[in-house]
């Protein structure tokens, strides 16, 4: 057996030991959802304080506002109640370190991990490779705040994203654990 997989294994054996979730409901407690980047470095259930129950995370890389992110908020207030969503990206993001072409052009070339030094991205692995990364957009990240304010603003401007629901925009800072707002961001997710 791998290690990883049996480390999961055991931890989740001492987890599930002591288990008293059983009597939550799925609706989240708090009714309220965060948005964020898949990012190893950020726990959301720790830098926002939330217990089993409490809320919704969804995470991609990036923590962008993609049509699959979208897909969930949307279930998340349809069909569970939440009422206030967070955007957080975070300092130091891997979407800041390439861009689509950098993307497209390493998977191109293998499918082996690449390797990242100060001069960008290498690929350093045997093809073939695949074209199919052109058709994906990658939603890569040049700017933070633009970033965050971007995403907030299309999911306040979507259709099926109601009015009343405020979207709060922040950057969380992997150097100190600090969430940082981004004042645009929220001002343009403001609930009407
Ligand atoms: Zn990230």
């Amino acid at each position: 057996m791998s290690k990883i997989l049996n480390e999961v294994l055991s931890a989740n054996e001492q987890y599930a030991s002591t288990f008293d979730k059983a009597g939550l409901a799925m609706p989240p407690a708090r009714r309220f959802a965060i948005l964020t980047c898949m990012d190893a470095r950020l726990d959301p259930a720790r830098f926002a304080g939330l217990a089993e129950g409490d809320a919704h995370v969804i995470r991609n890389a990036g923590g962008r506002a993609s049509d699959d992110a979208i897909r969930s908020l949307v279930i998340s207030y349809k069909l569970l109640g939440t009422r206030e969503w967070f955007v957080v990206h975070h300092t130091n993001c891997g979407m800041e370190t390439f861009t689509d072409g950098t993307m497209r052009g390493l998977l191109k070339h293998s499918l082996v991990t690449a390797t990242l030094d100060k001069d960008g991205w290498h690929d350093v692995g045997q093809g073939p490779g695949s074209p199919e990364g052109d058709f994906i957009d990658w939603l890569t990240i040049s700017d933070q705040h633009a970033a965050v304010t971007e995403d907030v603003q299309r999911i306040r401007s979507h259709p099926l994203v109601p009015h009343d629901i405020p979207i709060y925009g922040f950057i969380y800072d992997v150097a100190t654990g600090n969430l940082m707002e981004v004042p645009e961001a929220t001002r343009l997710g403001v609930a009407a």
